[in-house]
């Protein structure tokens, strides 16, 4: 295992060690001199695990809670590969990998995941779904919102809804009508100095604290979106008692939550009674990740019920009809016409499913469980699934609709002839070509879509977006 060196902040070490005695807080505080290794998720909307790995030039160890997600060393640099710019894998913490697999939404549900920037835990939440049901995804800090909103394209979710809001915004949009809810708060972030030391040198105390006061705050208002019986995993990346157990605790309290167990593998460290304020025992069945037990930098993760209906007659506050006002219109047939006319060139089927829906020039369609009238109410950053956008007399399709495409979905193809090529078109030169296509062209790295090319006059002209394309191999 790779050495490193880190300093800790003192009244992190002396309150650590007071809560762990001796022993264990000398094996605890040894985990720091460790490098973490890194982990990769297979995005199986693309690829299953056997699949991606055969993709990729690491050596990989599964990792026991998730079952499609693989160590990789700490020194690898998996951004650098074809295989994450096809979206094949997200780069995500190994024991952030627990959120997502203990919420385990199922095909059709209605998910909400209410801080889910950078996104690692939107877009596992989205391959359980499988493109089916409803997945909100919010985050409340703009710039972070874009790389979320990036993720999800990369990923080709089409099922997805991101939003720029604060949490008790969210209410008015979607009243009491999810199945399921993630928090994955914002929090002190104690289980992050290994990874990343800027975490360590701005932690204090009242950090801690004010954490915790903004948690409750946030658990207060998802009573307000969550169904009765439906389902919430809340989780952090602290070890702060303040933060984890106390939190599960105050939502037992309030007599509207019961904790469920977490039914994973690997998992042998739990939330610690003695912890609580008073002594809340249910709190043993929520998980903890620590350093010195298992490969993971840190998390708690609870799972909870919601057992009282409190809220339950809380329904969004749209009308079905839209307003006069609103700047969103149902896409007719005739506005179609430009769409439709890109669909047949490029061999693609024309039927859009969802409600295909209009905003200034961009076609979007709505995933099922999103309502027109709805659109006027939030803060979007992606309301549903971008399709393009209608130019004079034509359609240019979005780089969303490449990266949600199957290869076999459309048949204006270019397959890259070899890495170099592919690289080539990462970094936005265009490809010599010869062939008899013209137009739009999906390029495809091994079977999977990297963007769009337009063929003509010798060359496939490169339509990466100008943001994605990478400086160096
Ligand atoms: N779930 C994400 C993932 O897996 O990639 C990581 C989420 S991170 C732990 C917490 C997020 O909460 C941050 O992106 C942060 O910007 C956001 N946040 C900060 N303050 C917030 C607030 N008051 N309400 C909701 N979210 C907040």
């Amino acid at each position: 295992m790779t050495e490193q060196k880190l300093t800790l902040p003192e009244a992190f070490v002396k309150k650590m060690s007071a809560l762990l005695g001796e022993e264990e807080f000398e094996l605890f505080l040894k985990s720091y001199s460790h490098v973490p290794k890194k982990g990769l998720r297979a995005n199986t909307l693309k690829a299953g695990l056997a699949e991606m790995v055969s993709r990729i030039p690491f050596e990989t160890q599964p990792i026991p809670w998730c079952g499609t997600g693989v160590y990789i060393d700490a020194d690898e640099r998996p951004g650098k590969q074809l295989a994450y710019n096809a979206g094949l894998f997200y780069v995500q913490e190994p024991s952030a990998m627990i959120p997502a697999a203990a919420l385990n939404p199922k095909p059709g549900d209605r998910v909400l995941d209410l801080c889910a920037a950078p996104g690692g835990k939107t877009t596992q939440l989205a391959c359980a779904l499988q493109n089916t049901g409803f997945l909100a995804a919010n985050e409340v800090v703009k710039s972070r919102a874009k790389i979320l909103a990036s993720n999800v394209e990369r990923m080709g979710i089409k099922n997805a809804v991101i939003t720029n809001m604060r949490p008790d915004q969210l209410v008015a949009v979607f009243g009491c009508t999810f199945d399921k809810i993630l928090v994955d708060a914002p929090c002190s972030g104690e289980g992050m100095f290994r990874k990343d030391p800027a975490v360590a040198e701005a932690w204090d105390l009242d950090r801690v604290a004010d954490c915790a006061r903004r948690q409750k705050k946030m658990l207060e208002t998802v009573d307000q979106l969550l169904k009765p019986g439906g389902e919430l995993v809340y989780s952090t990346c602290t070890f702060a008692p303040e933060e984890d157990e106390q939190m599960v605790e105050f939502l037992v309290e309030s007599g509207k939550y019961q904790v469920l167990p977490i039914e994973l593998k690997g998992l042998s460290d739990h939330g610690r009674p003695e912890w609580t304020k008073r002594g809340c025992a249910d709190v043993a069945k929520a998980v903890r990740i620590m350093p010195h037990r298992a490969e993971g930098e840190g998390h708690f993760v609870a799972r909870l019920v919601k057992v009282s209906s409190d809220g339950a007659d809380l329904q969004p506050a749209f009308s079905k009809k839209k307003s006069k006002k609103s700047l969103w219109h149902r896409a007719s047939k005739r506005d179609l016409k430009d769409y439709r006319a890109f669909a047949e060139t490029v061999g693609l089927c024309a039927e859009l499913e969802g409600t295909p829906m209009i905003y200034q020039d961009q076609l979007y369609v709505l995933p099922e469980g999103l309502a027109p009238g709805q659109l006027q109410l939030a803060k979007w950053v992606r309301p549903g699934f971008f399709i393009g956008t209608f130019k004079k007399g034509r359609f240019e399709p979005s780089h969303t609709l490449a990266m949600a495409l199957k290869r076999g979905e459309i048949q204006s193809v270019y397959d890259f002839n070899n890495d170099d090529e592919a690289y080539a078109y990462m970094k936005g030169e265009p490809i010599p070509y010869q062939g008899s296509l013209k137009g739009w062209v999906l390029m495809c790295w091994q079977g999977y879509p990297l963007g769009w090319g337009k063929a003509s006059g010798g060359a496939v002209k490169n339509h990466l977006p100008k943001g994605l394309r990478i400086l160096k191999k």
